[in-house]
């Protein structure tokens, strides 16, 4: 089989890479460029799959990034489908599973994460959603009508989302999660019983505190056993329990990695020629002072859109503060900087736990603000984050509204 070359391979047509392929032609119209992708779509918009896309408020061409056209027009070869199997980092030669190889000047990994499967007898079943993918919105799309019985296990971002979604499309919904309360890695406690409130109210049934023990199937439906015994039976089991990092062909290659392929500000790995982006990306994430991975929407674009100019030799730092948002029923908000539930929050409410600002607080400092039903307030929060001034609760209420 010929080895075909190109100036820029992006491995990963997610969202991180799709912005990667628009950030190397803002610098270079030129250079030849391939975008190789394991599913077999053109790359698309994720949120959606959990939120607009069950609201009616979005049609399904809507999700893709671009058009085909656009690629065409813009000199980007795609390769959906294809899995990229090796990496060498010496011979700058990439092996896909079927065998074909192709060297590149430049690499990007956007390879992004992978649900994590529960670690449980029937975790394995066949149908189970892990739910992440185009596929996976259109086979549930499908399987859910009005009255279905789904389970949802996790009480993250996808088991809280989805749980919604579905209650909104007349699914009769249970959502099971150990956690103390919804979401609670992010949402301080008072936020997470209020929204416990709002599901239970709409006809969720929460478990919260407890664990799936074990998934079984009776014929065409699934039994979900908890910690306490109890037979959950149901038409589909949604899983949402976290994501790991797509780390092989970076360890395969030698490249140093930690909870995430490890990236400079430049978003460069410890190979000159690699650069790496989004959900895999470890990175220096300077405006907190801090080194993490971020699993969210608003990054996958900006820091992939940033390692593509890079690519292409724009050699400027990733800076960015990026934000992230979501929505359960009419409750939405914005979020950006820290947002640990581990730090002190301050909540300057407009309404009763409805509309206001959530201000995280570190030794009086805001480190991270969430804008509940409070909207186009993103850079104002950024402007307080980085200004790094110590604030009252006082001079905190109304500072943003
Ligand atoms: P990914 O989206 O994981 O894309 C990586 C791509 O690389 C995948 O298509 C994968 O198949 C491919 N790939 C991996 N390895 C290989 C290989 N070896 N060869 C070929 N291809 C490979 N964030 C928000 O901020 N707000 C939201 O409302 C929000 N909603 C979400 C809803 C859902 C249902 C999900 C799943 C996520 C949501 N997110 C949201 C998170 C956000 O979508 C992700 O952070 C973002 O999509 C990550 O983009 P990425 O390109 O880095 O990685
Ligand atoms: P997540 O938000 O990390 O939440 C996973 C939840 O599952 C956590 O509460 C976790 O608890 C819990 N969990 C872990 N192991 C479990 C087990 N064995 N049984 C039951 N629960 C378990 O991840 P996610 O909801 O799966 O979302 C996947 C990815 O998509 C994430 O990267 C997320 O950021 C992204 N996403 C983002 C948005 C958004 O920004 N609006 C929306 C959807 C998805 P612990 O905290 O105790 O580990």
């Amino acid at each position: 089989m010929s080895v075909l070359s190109y100036r820029y391979v992006v491995v990963g047509a997610g969202l991180a890479g799709a912005s990667a392929v628009e950030g190397i032609r803002e610098v270079d119209p030129e250079g030849s460029l391939l975008l190789l992708g394991h599913e077999k779509h053109l790359p698309y918009d994720r949120p959606p799959l959990s939120k607009k896309l069950w609201f009616g408020k979005m049609k399904l061409e809507k999700v893709y990034v671009h058009p085909e056209e656009w690629y065409m027009e813009a000199g980007v070869e795609v390769l959906p489908h294809v899995d990229v199997a090796g990496l060498d980092p010496a011979a700058q030669r990439l092996t896909t599973a079927g065998g074909r190889q192709y060297t590149y000047e430049k690499l990007l990994l956007a390879t992004g994460a992978t649900p994590r499967p529960l670690p449980l007898p029937g975790g394995d079943l066949e149908g189970l959603y892990y739910y992440r993918y185009l596929d996976d919105y259109l086979r549930l799309r499908e399987q859910v009508t009005a009255g279905a019985r789904v389970t949802v296990i996790g009480g993250g971002f996808i088991g809280s989302e989805i749980a919604a979604a579905l209650n909104m499309n007349h699914a009769a919904v249970t959502l099971l999660y150990p956690d103390p309360y919804l979401v609670d890695r992010v949402f301080p406690d008072y936020l997470g019983r209020a929204l416990e409130e709002h599901c239970r109210g709409k006809g969720v049934r929460l478990l919260q505190g407890q664990q799936p023990v074990a998934l079984e199937r009776e014929g065409e439906q699934y039994v979900t056993v908890t910690d306490t015994d109890e037979r959950i039976v149901s038409d589909a089991v949604v899983i949402g329990i976290g994501v790991t990092p797509n780390l092989s062909l970076a360890e395969s290659a030698g490249l140093q990695v930690g909870n995430g392929v490890v990236v400079d500000e430049y978003c460069r790995t410890s190979h000159p020629n690699i650069h790496a982006a989004g959900d895999v990306a470890l990175f220096p994430y300077t405006a907190l002072g801090q080194t993490r991975r971020i699993e969210h929407w608003d990054h996958a674009i900006n820091h992939g859109r940033q390692a593509g100019r890079n690519l292409a030799d724009a050699g400027a730092p990733y800076d960015y503060m990026p934000y992230f948002y979501s929505d359960l029923f009419e409750f939405g908000y914005e979020a950006v900087g820290d947002v640990s539930s581990r730090l002190t929050t301050f909540a300057d409410w407009q309404k009763e736990n409805d509309t206001g600002v959530i201000y995280y607080l570190q030794e009086g400092r805001v480190r991270g603000a969430m804008m509940c039903n409070v909207w186009d307030q993103v850079p104002a929060a950024r402007e307080l984050i980085q200004s790094g001034k110590q604030m009252t609760e006082a001079e905190l209420k109304g500072a943003i509204s």
